[in-house]
């Protein structure tokens, strides 16, 4: 309640200052997943569509922080000392091959984007798990609402379980892509894409681990062999992590340090001010993101990671996880 009451009052102050300045620290970060060409790709219930965003949608994102002078940078810029703000880090989790459409538009703009690649995925080709449970389920009739509860319930399990139970329910070839809306990039995509000056490559697990549920040599494991793969699919190892689902913890915090990253966004949407050189260096290892941002919901999530008390939604503690909100078809 008094989180609500918190994001209504900056939400207020947005509107009567809309000019208000950012300070030089600010970093706001975004999170994004599958970028679609448009909506109508949707209708065809291959992919959840929980968090919808279409090329257009990101183009309207990068003018408006333009607009607001933010400067764009990457996860190496941060861990390099980068301070010169107010800064804005596009990213976009899990490494879907429908990522590569945003190679003309970064380049039309002069602006960088991250993409965190889960290494397992691209190895093995196969779906991501949520969307063979949504493809799957819809086309034997469950309602979005009843498929949105089982993904939260399934995020209980590990990966390994997950994909054992998608072939019980739906059988080995289920989990093959349908198309290029819902496919992994392949290793050579992944290689192409890391040498565009603009794009940098970030972790987010070999297997997508909930890093939380799994013991910390198990994270520290998950951790180092998306680390591992990348540096040899791209020439270079990353700086910094996406925690699937946004969940992490000291232990897991630990754990990816140990893994030599510097760098680790969560989905707790509040706006950074960064550290300093050498002052808590352990906070940019949970730098806040913002993941509410998709279509139709663009300009007011958008004015709430940049109102000007900045103090977002974060505190409320209802949103700790990127997945939380359950899908746009459930909503009201
Ligand atoms: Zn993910």
């Amino acid at each position: 309640m008094r989180g609500k009451f918190v994001k209504a009052i900056d939400m207020a102050l947005a509107r009567v200052l809309p000019g208000a300045r950012l300070g030089g620290r600010d970093l706001v970060i975004y999170a994004f997943h599958s970028v679609l060409p448009g909506l109508e790709a949707l209708g065809e219930n291959l992919i959840d569509p929980y968090q919808p965003i279409t090329l257009a949608d990101i183009e309207s994102v990068i003018v408006a922080l333009k607009r607001r002078g933010l400067r764009f940078v990457t996860g190496h810029e941060i861990a390099a000392g980068e301070r010169r703000g107010p800064m804005a880090w596009l990213t976009f989790d899990d490494g879907y091959a429908n990522n590569l459409a945003l190679l003309p538009l970064l380049r039309r703009h002069g602006v960088p984007a991250t993409i965190f690649v889960a290494t397992g995925h691209v190895m093995s080709g196969e779906a991501y798990w949520w969307d063979v449970l949504y493809r799957e389920g819809m086309r034997r009739g469950r309602a979005p609402a009843d498929l949105a509860r089982e993904r939260e319930a399934m995020k209980a399990l590990a990966p390994v379980q997950i994909r054992a139970r998608l072939i019980a329910m739906f059988g080995e070839g289920a989990l093959r892509p349908v198309g290029e809306i819902d496919r992994p990039m392949h290793p050579e995509e992944l290689a192409r894409l890391a040498r565009v000056p603009l794009i940098e490559i970030g972790n987010h697990t070999h297997a997508h681990s909930i890093l939380t549920r799994v013991d910390k040599e198990a994270s520290r494991r998950e951790i180092a062999a998306c680390s591992a793969v990348l540096a040899r699919i791209t020439g270079r190892a990353p700086a910094s992590i996406a925690y699937p689902n946004g969940n992490f913890s000291p232990a897991v915090m630990e754990a990816a340090r140990s893994a030599g990253l510097e760098i680790g966004v969560t989905c707790l949407p509040f706006r950074n001010r960064i550290a300093g050189d050498g002052a808590e260096e352990s906070a940019n290892l949970a730098l806040g993101r913002f993941a509410g941002l998709r279509n139709g919901a663009i300009r007011r999530e958008l004015a709430l990671s940049l109102a000007p008390l900045g103090l977002g939604i974060a505190r409320s503690r209802r949103i700790t996880q990127c997945n939380l909100r359950g899908p746009i078809t459930s909503r009201a």
